[in-house]
């Protein structure tokens, strides 16, 4: 289907490859769906190829991952996919643009997970991946990235910093900036609604807001389409002592994949939430624990940063049904998660010690 890639500042009309207008502002694609499309029979993301800015897709299976549905939570389970975590969506995408363009090596960087991601379809389509992650990322995201035959670039300081320096390199296509990207995770919200037909609500972690705006950006294209009538309440999760214009918070150092101050989509993010009628809420570490045990208990093996969702569902109480991405695998971090739940534990039997029976 015909598109427009769109500087989402001055509305300048960018070129094919352009990763970032060059008034500095971040890029869009707007397809023109006046005609409608129809799905791909598949039960994946190449159901959606009609309206995704490739020829093709990988040859290896995303999306279509289950729903498990708990009272009025649909939990989507992304983590399930075949890089462990959603960033597969844009990553697969973003991967094959840059194929598909007669690129030969791919530029991220990331806190983890989207270089996993670009690393493993980069092996998947035969490019090289250079990726830039902090120092301080878990140990297992690293070692995952080493084993997948990436390039891995460890810098010290924030991850902004980690972000200027991977923009320094050609072939950059990292997420926070990639227009690509976001096209991969809005399929999302088109199978979140062929899955459960209702959505009232949709929470997601907001680090650059890959996922919050894919939901977004997913859930507008089916309202234009007159396939839903309004959009569903989105609420953006953030951590705390990194929420937009926050001062003097403890920092969170669970939520490690959204540990994000100054988003180049932060304009975006704040329009969206706005747009849908929905609301910015800030979890803490202990919040984020004791979601992340819940999580455990309800059967989902999850990483810390994924329990901020279901942590801010808890405080904020959405009516009806309440779509929850469950973001990335714990099975990267089983170190950390351990940590946690013993610190859980400590605190229950503290708890008890206290009670006066
Ligand atoms: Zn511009």
């Amino acid at each position: 289907m015909r598109y427009e890639i769109l500087c989402t500042e001055c509305g300048r009309r960018a070129e094919e490859g352009e990763i970032r207008c060059v008034c500095g502002a971040p890029l869009t694609i707007r397809y023109d769906l006046g005609g409608g499309w129809k799905n791909d029979r598949r039960r994946s993301i190449t159901r959606y190829s009609a309206v995704l800015p490739v020829k093709s897709l990988p040859p290896m299976h995303v999306g279509w991952t289950p729903i498990t549905e708990v009272s009025d939570v649909l939990f989507k389970m992304e983590y399930l996919s075949a890089g462990g975590s959603f960033k597969d969506r844009g990553a697969c995408v973003a991967a094959q643009k840059e194929k598909e363009l007669g690129g030969r090596e791919i530029v991220v960087d990331s806190s983890g997970n989207s270089a996993i991601s670009f690393s493993l379809f980069a092996k998947v389509l035969g490019l090289k991946a250079r990726v830039f992650v902090p120092a301080a990322a878990p140990q297992g995201k690293k070692d995952l990235l080493r084993f997948l035959g990436a390039d891995v670039h460890e810098i010290k300081g924030t991850r902004e910093e980690v972000n200027r320096e991977a923009m320094r390199n050609e072939h950059y296509v990292g997420h926070w900036w990639n227009p690509y990207f976001i096209e991969g995770t809005k399929t999302i919200a088109l199978e979140a609604f062929e899955q459960a037909k209702s959505i009232d609500c949709a929470i997601a972690p907001v680090g650059s807001g890959t996922l919050f705006l894919g939901l977004y950006k997913g859930f507008k294209e089916l309202v234009e389409l007159g396939e839903l009538e309004q959009m569903p309440e989105l609420i953006a999760v953030q951590a705390s002592g990194y929420a937009f214009g926050e001062k003097g918070s403890e920092e969170s150092k669970l939520a490690d994949g959204i540990a994000i101050r100054d988003p180049p989509r932060k304009k975006e993010i704040i329009r969206a939430v706005r747009e849908s009628n929905g609301s910015f809420v800030v979890v803490n570490d202990a919040e984020i624990a004791v979601a992340l045990m819940e999580l455990r208990d309800m059967g989902f093996i999850v990483e810390p940063t994924s329990a901020t969702a279901y942590a801010a569902y808890k405080k904020a109480k959405p009516k009806g049904k309440t779509l929850i991405p469950l973001t990335g695998s714990g099975l990267k971090l089983l170190d950390e998660l351990l940590a946690i739940a013993g610190s859980q534990k400590h605190r229950a039997s503290q708890r008890k010690n206290l009670s006066p029976l």
